[in-house]
């Protein structure tokens, strides 16, 4: 997909949009970043013309003990207890749950997997799910930092599971560390966990001498740079890992909250970055698995922000390159 000077030719790819209503349940305090209508925001920028020829379905909802695949036995009980007949009960300081949150999970598990099929089956190239609320925080035994069950991990658990996939690589690019998924897999040879994101910030893990089994692969960022310092972490340490690791797919844990205009963070990336880090992952899944990649969308709490990072994921992911067709 690069062409000998160096610039991207556009290839056409089925891309699949997995909608996500039932996120819309999932009720949080008046004043936090992570609002339903951080979707909608999505969804406004996925239905202008240039999206036309996304392949479009909506979450169906799964059965979510399908979460004892990397949670412990009592993890659901955590969150049962916790969540109110009405209203919204907390989980710690920034966790909420409402009555709503069980239906708004399962069927973002539920979109994980229905893009997981969709891709592996060779139905389409790649697909994106604009699911709430995140994943990447929710450790083995403990939902934290706005997630309540870790939907990339279960996601990766039944690539293993159900099509029989051997090697998954998890790529985040959201502003946080992905202390959860990390902590599910970083015993794992078998999943390879490649993450940039700002340091110090929350939740404080994420540093270059966290490296698992050699499966995991963090590339922390001064708060105050830009995409330039991104784009060399990717090039100089997590891309050549990736490919040394010659995935069967690639799963994005895909945050917008490294914009520029984040309130819950320092990083000033533009859309084209977002676009470039997009590419490059293509370029990997075009070389290792058959173009496989299902991302999911994690953080990003600016609904500007969020809206541009979408737009430039999605149209790179469609098209290859960031013209439009
Ligand atoms: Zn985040």
């Amino acid at each position: 997909m690069i062409n000998a000077a160096g610039t991207r030719t556009p290839i056409k790819m089925a891309t699949l949009l997995v909608s996500h209503p039932q996120g819309l349940d999932h009720q949080t305090p008046q004043g936090h970043p992570e609002r339903p209508e951080r979707l909608r925001a999505v969804e406004d920028a996925l239905s202008r013309p240039k999206f036309k020829q996304l392949i479009r379905q909506d979450a169906q909802s799964v059965d979510l003990a399908i979460a004892e695949l990397v949670h412990g036995k009592s993890y659901l009980s955590i969150l049962r207890d916790a969540r109110p007949m009405e209203g919204i009960g907390a989980i710690d300081a920034d966790t909420f749950i409402s009555h709503g949150s069980f239906e708004a999970v399962s069927g973002a598990v539920g979109a994980a997997l229905q893009a997981l099929d969709a891709v592996v089956l060779g139905e389409v190239d790649n697909a994106f799910c604009a699911i709430r609320p995140p994943g990447h925080h929710a450790e083995k035994e403990k939902p934290m930092g706005f997630c309540l069950v870790n939907t990339v991990a279960i996601t990766a658990r039944e690539a293993q599971r159900k099509h029989g996939a051997e090697r998954i690589a998890i790529v985040d690019f959201d502003v946080h560390h992905g202390n959860g998924t990390q902590d599910i897999f970083q015993d794992d040879p078998s999943v390879f966990y490649g993450s940039s994101h700002q340091m110090p910030l929350f939740p404080g893990t994420g540093a270059l001498d966290e490296v698992g089994v050699g499966n995991i692969f963090n590339a922390p960022l001064d708060p105050d740079t830009n995409g330039a310092a991104m784009r060399e972490v990717y090039n100089d340490r997590i891309l050549p890992a990736l490919d040394e690791f010659m995935p069967d797919i690639i799963l994005i844990s895909a945050g917008f909250d490294a914009d520029r205009r984040d309130p819950l963070a320092q990083l000033n990336w533009v859309a084209d970055d977002f676009a470039w880090i997009t590419g490059k992952l293509m370029d990997m899944a075009d070389k290792h698995c058959e173009n496989r990649i299902v991302s999911l969308l994690e953080g990003g709490y600016d609904l500007n922000g969020l809206a541009d990072g979408v737009t430039a994921h999605v149209a790179m992911l469609q098209n290859g390159t960031l013209e439009s067709s």
